[in-house]
């Protein structure tokens, strides 16, 4: 076996169980609870590097790199805008950028928001991440890892994560499920389910076995959108899965699960907030267990639509409460460092 091939198959920290690495490490003649110790200092003391794990025999912490990759992700940018509450991260390997994650800070606390895919096959025309194409889905070990190279760089726990960065996670299903078993090992991080909120555009077969699957994981659906014409030039995928199936799914799974669901809704100025397209949402969610976030449009150069003024938005969202849909007014907290929803990768080149 040459080295280059012995390399690409060492596993990856980020995609191993304890048990996994309970017994790379027993072949190598070493206890189990020195797996125990790793995923300590993994998941919950956020190393950087085996040799940061002190309570380790300095012979074991020599030799792990040899049985064990410690992550992939370059650092390669992080953006922090003054008095902003919002920070961006651009990962890359071999120098090169790969993609973004953000770490939002709420007054109830650190949200991780990552990133699935490597650019996004989906090219919603409100979305930064279509201009950079589509390369491929990140694995398992990469989502993990996106997420706790977030809560080192901040050396704090981060309790909420939302699949709301590059790329549509249902066109990654198999690897963003693993991601979140990983993260919701008892033996690793130990997550709770109920704070991870997986958001999609709507593939209505996904939404459905991501019912039998999520066990207490929230979902979100980016409606933006309730007339088949409007959202086919907003989110391309429409044409595939309309409006009517992709809110039939989202019932589905609000019954199946009886977890309450949420409704995202961008409000684009004089594309989907006149009084009626609130009327139109507000008949469509009847009767789903939903919450409907309003999202004003963060602006983005090149693109051509306007933030509807703040009367609008006031209007909109009465129309809704009047109706008994429950609504909240996203505050967007990466705007100013073009983090906000839509806004992920975008120049990426150009920050490098
Ligand atoms: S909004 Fe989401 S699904 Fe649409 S292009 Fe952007 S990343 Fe992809």
């Amino acid at each position: 076996m040459n080295e280059a091939t012995e390399y690409r198959e060492k596993p990856n920290i980020f995609e191993l169980t304890r048990e996994e690495l309970a017994s790379i490490l027993g072949e190598q003649g070493h206890k189990p609870y020195r797996a125990a110790q790793v995923m300590n200092w993994v998941y919950k003391r956020y190393a950087g590097s085996f040799q940061e794990m002190t309570d380790l025999p300095k012979s074991l912490r020599d030799e792990l790199p040899n049985w064990v990759e410690f992550g992939k992700l370059e650092l390669l940018k992080k953006q922090e805008g003054r008095g902003d509450r919002a920070k961006r991260y651009l990962w890359g390997t071999g120098g090169k950028p790969l993609v973004e994650s953000v770490l939002l800070k709420y007054k109830y606390g650190l949200t991780g928001c990552v990133s699935t895919q490597v650019g996004c096959p989906v090219g919603c025309a409100f979305c930064a991440s279509r201009h950079l194409g589509f390369e491929r889905g990140l694995s398992k070990a990469e989502i993990v890892e996106e997420f706790v190279r977030m809560c080192a760089d901040e050396k704090s726990r981060i309790g909420r994560l939302v699949f709301m960065g590059t790329g549509e996670p249902f066109l990654n299903y198999e690897n963003v499920l693993a991601a979140i078993e990983t993260l919701c090992d008892p033996n690793g991080y130990d997550l709770s389910r109920r704070r991870i909120t997986v958001s999609t555009v709507g593939i209505p077969e996904a939404i459905r076995e991501f019912a039998k699957e999520s066990r207490g994981v929230r979902l979100a659906l980016s409606l933006h959108a309730t007339k088949d014409d409007v959202r086919d030039k907003l989110i391309p995928l429409n044409r595939t899965f309309p409006v009517g199936a992709v809110v039939e799914a989202l019932r589905d799974y609000a019954r199946a699960t009886g977890q309450r669901v949420t409704v995202e809704y961008m409000l684009i100025s004089r594309i989907n907030d006149s009084k009626e397209d609130a009327l139109a949402l507000a008949a469509l969610v009847e009767g789903i267990d939903c919450l409907v976030n309003l999202i004003p449009w963060n602006p983005v150069p090149g693109l051509p639509w306007k933030r509807p003024d703040a009367e609008d938005i006031k209007t909109f969202k009465e129309v809704l409460e009047r109706n008994r849909v429950k609504v909240t007014l996203r505050r967007s907290l990466g705007g100013n460092i073009e983090a906000a929803c839509g806004q992920l990768r975008r120049r990426i080149t150009e920050r490098k």
